[in-house]
């Protein structure tokens, strides 16, 4: 065995327990080795309490679940999706699988989410030519959620539809309602390192029955009910299993322990680095309470140029895992051609921002050796 300094400290590596294990042990004894069963069942009445939703339907992954949203709303060939640039790359992905393209608007600082202000001159713009984009995806980036306050009525006003990209967000609050309560519907996530896992999976949540039928019809091959195979419609196969979904089950019992470690884990950062001028540990936002995901810093490049990436590297040295914030989606390459509206905002959160280790299992002594390599990077 290796001494605890030597071992790889990862980002978000998953926490698994006797209860996961049990949990998947006891699935496969029942003999329920199938796409469907219990489990899913099970696991899908959770989600829907956990995220204040009437229906769940668990897939395959959360761009899965993105991708059968807009299907249901109907988002096609020529349409246009607006999506923050700040965000992973499957949320744009997604919006190009049903052959519709991608706006990019810039984010706001408190929750580094989609700014409500860009997001409504658009709006107005384009109402004025009757080119309405045919829906908003919002993403809780980090775990935070949107200012949905300010955006819910902006797009209500234009009756544009909003899908909430909650794939982090897990167990977050927006004032006292869950994540994944608003738009109308959420997805989630569950791959290997988000909040909770079940191995890989994803769920759309939403409170209309219809879209969570279509969401299971297209999840399934969209088969008809025949005796054989009937097809109207083109199907995927998007369904979550009844294994995987007794993992996600065990972990999402375990959600509030988990965002509880989590929330600890960065006021331990904050402890150690919030006297040093010119870096800032997010926290919660204004109107809710983060979920603890990744904790996220920002160095101030006039007061520290070029921290970002030599912490970040420093730490590689030191054998442990940390990452650059999202790299917005108008700086890739593969989006070259959309079309995008900034402020520059996206662009100095990615500059300047580190997600630091932030794993469940970390200990405070994890801890104290990453905060202590940054101050020595600082000369603090
Ligand atoms: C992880 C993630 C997704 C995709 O989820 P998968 O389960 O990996 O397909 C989509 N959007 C955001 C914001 C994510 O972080």
């Amino acid at each position: 065995m290796s001494d605890s300094a030597s071992e790889r400290l990862y980002l978000s590596p998953p926490s698994i327990t006797e209860a996961e294990i049990d949990s998947v042990v006891t699935a496969m004894r029942s003999g329920w080795i199938a796409p469907l069963g219990p489990e899913l069942d099970a696991f899908e009445r959770d989600l829907a309490a956990a995220s204040g939703r009437q229906h769940a339907v668990a897939l395959s992954s959360g761009t899965a679940a993105l991708h059968l949203s807009l299907l249901a709303l109907g988002v096609g060939q020529g349409s246009e999706v607006v999506v923050p640039t700040l965000t992973f790359g499957a949320t744009a992905f997604a919006v190009t699988y049903v052959g519709a393209r991608p706006i990019f608007l810039d984010v706001e600082e408190d929750s580094m989410n989609l700014d409500p202000a860009v997001l409504e001159s658009l709006l107005e713009r384009r109402a004025a030519t009757n080119k309405l984009p045919a829906a908003v995806i919002t993403v809780d980036v980090f775990g935070r959620t949107c200012d949905y306050d300010r955006i819910l009525p902006i797009c209500a006003r234009y009756d544009i539809p909003v899908i909430c990209d909650s794939a982090e967000a897990l167990g977050a609050l927006h004032g006292p309602a869950a994540a994944g309560s608003t738009g109308v519907c959420a997805i989630f996530s569950f791959n290997g390192n988000k909040i909770i896992t079940s191995s890989g999976g994803g769920a759309i949540v939403t409170d209309d029955a219809d879209m969570a039928n279509n969401a299971r019809f297209r999840a399934t091959q969209s088969r008809e009910p025949f005796p054989w195979y009937e097809h109207e419609e083109i199907g995927y196969n998007y369904r979550m299993s009844n294994i995987l979904a007794s993992i996600g089950r065990a972990q999402l019992a375990r959600l509030p322990e988990i965002v509880e470690r989590r929330r600890v884990i960065r006021d331990l950062y904050n402890g150690g680095l919030s006297d040093i001028d010119g870096v800032v540990l997010m926290g919660d936002p204004p109107w809710g309470r983060w979920n603890g995901w990744l904790t996220t810093m920002r160095f101030d490049s006039t007061l520290w140029p070029g921290a970002s990436t030599r912490v970040r590297e420093l730490l590689e040295r030191h054998n442990i895992e940390s990452r650059p914030i999202w790299k917005p989606m108008h700086q890739q390459p593969v989006f070259a051609q959309a079309e995008s509206k900034l402020t520059g905002v996206a662009d100095s959160i990615f500059a300047e921002g580190l997600c630091l280790p932030s794993g469940t299992g970390m200990s405070d002594k994890d801890v104290d050796r990453v905060v202590a390599l940054i101050k020595s990077d600082l000369n603090r």
